[in-house]
């Protein structure tokens, strides 16, 4: 458990946004990565949480009110899916001739990325990831989609195909691939290297049938789908854009994208095979929004290696260098950095480690042997040739990079002279752990630079002219935005209207909409499919539903009160004055005067409740909880969870 919450903050972030911290909280989630730190193990159980229900974490309510347009139609939707569930009913489209999209998340957040193709009786999923729980959802792991309306259709699933390995796009796999069946797992090199890493903490790897394909040549042939692939740059290595041949058309997904010219460690992205699907007209094109409030173009990575070279070369001291362990790129940078500068560097952190071996083992990491020394080495070598990387640009707790910060770490204290680097933006949510973190080195006598200083992070995702660009090369007759929220959806159906697509041709839709396209038709369907949040815990799948998360919130925010009552079972009288047990609600000891007056009003509203009747146990205990509530609201003007306990003896 303590690992997985470490994990959950080891993410990584793939933004340069300039100050705009909402774009890069986006990002960042895209750009998590598992490793084998987290905890494995079964994941059985599942229960939906009903994205309608008044208990649904606010983060998202907030962003269902964004969602002016479609909000008719999705309460609609959500109507129907859940007559249909409740009469044990669910939708299909088995056997209709016109094509289906549907995401299944992905396009109210940036995180738990899936989606669906359907067309006749074939179902093609595209990514499956998963995203961090808001605030609202204490104790949770991760998010990941509600797979209902695939589990029921599994035997019509043909394949997984995964554009990239960021976790965003791949971390849901080990939860979902038996409700599904378990079909096969296409993808590249990298992608499946990484997933086959994550899919071996659960004991999975040799029950899920991976293939790995190569986007120069291969097409796949599934159904009624043919699946062809182009190579597009992102800040993982081995991202590639999707081009599907179906009966009503061709639908192309751009996968997470930017252009870059002058890439690590990767080719450039295929322009000239782009520019030949679109020759030969698209139907839809279902683009990365991310990046799409960003004006201009994004930074190349090799442009951030510039901007390091740079600083390193002006820096004296010992050199430590923070980021997030599948930026691949910028740790290839590092590296290269530091060789170029004649340091050594050493690696510090599980993660980070556990990534750069699974992707120097696959040959995405180029990495001189003799570059590299252990901590205990790196501790004695002059302080003007040492690089450290580690993570830890998100203040989480027990990084590396937090436990440097405080003087915890067991090789590398902060001292003066160092110089210390955050080469990522920083998560919304986390800024507080961050600041104390940059305190703290800056208390020790540490110089700090991060991406607002210099331009030492860039952003993995297109900005306006890069989308732009795209859509005018694939030339699409419908765009429907993907990868964000509302607001950066719309931001890129704006770039669609602005190279000439008719707005009625851009679909700006909620998970669960249904978008059907043929030739001579299209509509966003009236049905919905559901998508309501899977919330993973420790080992519980699905198990932490509305009613367990409502208590914890309201454990978090009023503490607990329980009520002890011992009760003679002949005489019903209360034996022994109540027992009064209070967790985070007051101080008990300093409130003696209240818990002694609660008790009375115990006493009270029991021997009320009990006189001259049979005791109703159930009733006397609601009765306990509710007035017990409003008296210590009366006196104290906070809400604890009252909890009535009556043991009859
Ligand atoms: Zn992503
Ligand atoms: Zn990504």
């Amino acid at each position: 458990m303590q690992q997985d919450k470490q994990q959950k903050t080891d993410s990584n972030n793939g933004t340069n946004n300039g100050g705009q911290q909402m774009t890069s909280y986006h990002a960042s989630l895209d750009d998590f990565r598992s490793s084998k730190q987290r905890g494995g193990g079964g994941r059985p159980s599942t229960s939906r949480w009903p994205q309608n229900s008044q208990n649904q974490p606010r983060s998202n309510r907030r962003e269902r009110f964004n969602s002016n347009r479609n909000r008719s139609s999705q309460s609609n939707g959500q109507k129907f899916a859940h007559e249909n569930a409740s009469r044990g009913e669910m939708v299909t489209f088995r056997g209709s001739k016109t094509l289906k999209i549907c995401h299944l998340g992905g396009l109210e957040e940036v995180g738990r990325n899936m989606c669906f193709l359907e067309y006749g009786n074939d179902i093609l999923i595209l990514d499956a990831g998963f995203s961090f729980p808001s605030d609202d959802m204490p104790g949770v792991d991760y998010v990941i989609p509600d797979v209902s309306y695939l589990q029921e259709n599994k035997s019509r699933i043909k394949a997984i195909v995964l554009t990239h390995g960021h976790m965003d796009h791949i971390g849901a796999i080990p939860y979902i691939m038996e409700k599904l069946g378990n079909p096969v797992v296409y993808g590249t090199n990298l992608t499946l290297g990484i997933l086959k890493e994550k899919l071996e903490e659960f004991g999975m790897v040799n029950r899920v049938k991976t293939v790995v394909i190569n986007p120069e040549k291969d097409e796949l042939k599934l159904g009624n789908f043919k699946v062809g692939f182009f190579r597009v740059n992102h800040n993982i290595p081995d991202t590639v854009g999707l081009v599907i041949d179906t009966p009503s058309g061709k639908v192309v997904h751009t996968a997470d994208f930017k252009f870059d010219l002058t890439p690590i460690n990767e080719p450039v992205i295929d322009l000239g095979r782009v520019a030949e699907i679109g020759k030969n007209g698209v139907l839809a094109l279902l683009i990365d929004s991310t990046g799409a409030r960003n004006p201009g173009y994004a930074i190349s990575e090799s442009e951030i290696k510039s901007n390091l070279k740079d600083l390193f070369a002006k820096t004296k001291g010992r050199i430590f260098i923070s980021s997030f362990s599948t930026l691949i790129s910028r740790v290839q940078q590092i590296i290269d950095v530091t060789a170029e500068a004649n340091r050594s560097l050493t690696i510090t952190g599980r993660s980070m480690i556990a990534t750069v071996e699974v992707a120097s083992k696959l040959g995405y990491l180029k990495l001189p042997k003799e570059l590299i020394l252990t901590s205990q080495q790196a501790a004695r070598i002059p302080e003007d040739k040492l690089v450290v990387l580690s993570t830890g640009t998100q203040g989480e707790d027990s990084s590396a990079l937090t436990r440097m910060s405080r003087g915890e770490h067991k090789f590398f204290k902060i001292k003066k002279g160092d110089t210390v680097i955050l080469s990522s933006s920083i998560i919304p949510g986390n800024e507080t752990k961050v600041v104390e973190v940059y305190d703290n080195l800056l208390r020790a006598g540490a110089k700090v630079i991060d991406y607002k200083q210099m331009d030492i992070h860039t952003s993995g995702h297109a900005h306006q002219e890069e989308l732009k660009t795209m859509m005018r090369l694939f030339n699409p007759k419908h765009i429907i935005p993907v990868h964000g929220n509302r607001y950066m959806r719309q931001a890129n159906a704006e770039l669609g209207y602005a190279v000439g697509v008719p707005e009625e041709n851009v679909w700006v839709v909620d998970n669960g909409e249904v978008v059907e396209l043929s030739e001579t038709r299209s509509e966003k369907m009236r049905l919905k499919v559901p998508t309501s949040f899977v919330l993973v815990d420790g080992l519980g799948v699905g198990d932490v539903g509305n009613i367990v998360l409502r208590d914890r919130q309201a454990m978090a925010e009023g503490g607990i009160f329980c009520v002890i009552l011992t009760v003679d079972h002949q005489t019903s009288q209360i034996v022994t004055s109540p027992d009064i047990i209070s967790r985070g609600f007051v101080y008990m000891r300093a409130a003696e005067d209240l818990i002694h007056r609660a008790r009375q009003e115990v006493k009270n509203i029991f021997r009320r409740q009990i006189a001259g009747r049979p005791a109703d146990w159930s009733y006397i205990k609601t009765t306990l909880r509710e007035e017990i509530g409003e008296f210590l609201f009366n006196e104290t003007k906070r809400r604890p969870m009252v909890i009535p306990v009556i043991i009859e003896v």
